[in-house]
C-alpha cells in the first residue's frame, strides 16, 4: 500500500538536525527508517517504469521495518527518482539532496541504487575486499575510481566483518563492469551477480533498520 508523505516530513526535518555538509563523503542512516521520495514526471507518466520502482520499495517494506512515503513535490531530504540518459547512480545514505538516477529500469538496478540511498556502499569496497577479489586498478579510469576504492569501516552502517564476503550481493559489481577486470582471489573465477538482493543483503538491511 502506497503511503503519502503529508506533514510527517516536518517531524523528520526537525528531528534529524542534519545540515548540508561539505563535499566530504559521509554515510548516515535514515531517521526511524522513514524515507520520503518523489518520482519525477517523466517516470511517473510511464506505468511500467513507475511500477518497477513501487515493486522494489514494496519488497523492501515487506522484508524490513523501513517505510516509504511518496511526496508530490521535491523537498530537502526527499529522495528524487529521475531518468538519466547515461548513468545509474545514487547518493549514499541520508543527506539533504538525495537522488536516484536511472538509465536502466531493471529491478536489479533499482534495488542496487535504492540500497545505496539507504546507506549501503558496494560490497567490493569493503576494507577486506582484497582478500576476496583481485581488481585490476589499471582498468579503472579516474571517472569511476570512486566505485572501486576501498572504504574504511566507518562508511558501513553495519559491522561488515560479522558477515562473510558476499559475491552475490546486489551491491557487488560483476566481472568486467565498466570494463574493469575483477575476479575471485582464490580461483580467478569471474563474478556473476544476482538480480535480487542476496540473503545477506536482507540480513544487513534488517540489522540497520529492523526486520
Ligand atoms: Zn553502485
Amino acid at each position: 500500500m502506497k503511503k503519502i508523505c503529508l506533514l510527517i516530513i516536518v517531524l523528520i526535518l526537525t528531528g534529524c538536525g542534519i545540515e548540508e555538509e561539505s563535499t566530504k563523503l559521509t554515510n548516515k542512516k535514515w531517521v526511524d527508517g522513514k524515507i520520503f521520495y518523489y518520482i519525477s514526471p517523466e517516470i511517473k507518466q510511464n506505468k511500467t517504469l513507475r511500477d518497477r520502482i513501487y515493486f522494489v520499495l514494496d519488497e523492501i517494506e515487506d522484508k524490513t521495518s523501513i517505510e516509504f512515503y511518496e511526496c508530490d513535490e521535491k523537498k530537502p531530504y526527499v529522495v528524487v527518482f529521475i531518468a538519466d540518459e547515461k548513468i545509474n547512480s545514487a547518493t549514499l545514505g541520508m543527506c539533504k539532496n538525495p537522488v536516484v538516477r536511472l538509465n536502466s529500469f531493471s529491478t536489479k538496478i533499482i534495488f542496487h541504487e535504492v540500497f545505496h540511498v539507504l546507506g549501503f556502499p558496494h560490497e567490493h569496497q569493503r576494507p577486506d575486499r582484497d582478500d576476496y577479489v583481485t581488481v585490476n586498478m589499471e582498468d579503472v579510469s579516474p571517472t569511476i575510481r570512486g566505485d572501486f576504492e576501498i572504504y574504511n569501516e566507518d562508511m558501513f552502517l553495519y559491522d561488515y566483518w560479522k558477515y562473510p564476503y558476499d559475491y552475490k550481493s546486489i551491491l557487488h559489481y560483476k566481472s568486467n563492469t565498466y570494463g574493469v577486470s575483477m575476479v575471485k582471489v582464490s580461483t580467478g573465477v569471474e563474478i556473476i551477480t544476482n538480480n535480487r538482493p542476496s540473503v545477506l543483503d536482507w540480513k544487513k538491511l534488517q540489522e540497520v533498520y529492523g526486520g
